[in-house]
């Protein structure tokens, strides 16, 4: 099917989610477009897409060159080596994989230097995964106190990448502990920290996701078909 009419299947099916879920919020979409082409990328900019999700430094750097459309978004949703920081941290909308004091450190300190603010989501370990990135669950609320240190980086919410496993129960309980842990860190009424962003839910989990009060969804497969 062309990549069109996916993205508006993917939108209607947004939509309905949406009427269930608990908050009835407005969900963005970001549309994942890593090993996609620049045709392919433009296809979904030609139906009005304007937030785009890339997971590698060195791919998102050259797809920001190519594209050269000052009216995208770019999102930062991979893991981050601190040593790239500086090829991007002035050029996304938001880094979503916020994960560690050293990569914190990192983008405040080129922010800084530049006189701006990085707007950053803290990205959550939701399961205790091993080979994963994210701040465990355990440790954010002490991560997002750390943040506070650092002012040129600004905390707008929580990421998630849930287990990659095919059982509804669980994944519904991942979703309600992040969007539990968002309304936790909410009422602590920090003066520099808005919980505005619950990003999470993919191609395989994006309706319980918002079902369970995601406000931001990354979508690459149903968009675009099954990555080489
Ligand atoms: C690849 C990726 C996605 C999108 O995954 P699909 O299953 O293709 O929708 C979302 N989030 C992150 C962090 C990713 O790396």
């Amino acid at each position: 099917m062309a990549i069109k009419d996916n993205l508006n299947n993917i939108l209607e099916e947004i939509e309905e989610a949406r009427k269930h879920s608990i908050t009835n919020e407005e969900v963005k979409l970001i549309t994942v477009t890593k090993t996609r082409t620049i045709e392919e990328i433009e296809e979904v900019i030609n139906c009005g897409i304007l937030d785009i999700g890339e997971n590698k430094v060195q791919e998102l750097k050259d797809k920001i060159n190519l594209l050269n459309n000052s009216a995208i978004n770019y999102h930062m949703i991979g893991n981050l080596q601190t040593n790239k920081v500086k090829y991007i941290y002035d050029k996304v909308y938001l880094i979503q994989s916020l994960d560690r004091l050293s990569l914190l450190k990192e983008i405040n300190k080129k922010a800084k230097t530049d006189n701006i603010f990085v707007n950053c989501l803290v990205e959550v370990n939701i399961a205790d995964e091993e080979q994963k990135g994210g701040v465990l669950y355990s440790q954010v609320e002490q991560f997002i106190e750390d943040c506070l240190d650092y002012e040129n980086v600004k905390i707008k919410g929580l990421m998630t990448v849930a287990p990659n496993i095919d059982d509804e129960v669980f994944l519904r309980d991942c979703f309600r502990r992040m969007f539990k842990l968002k309304e936790k860190i909410e009422r602590k009424n920090y003066n520099e920290v808005e919980m505005k962003y619950l990003s999470m839910g993919m191609s395989g989990d994006f309706k319980i996701a918002i079902e369970e009060g995601s406000n931001m969804v990354r979508i690459g497969t149903r968009i675009f078909g099954n990555r080489n």
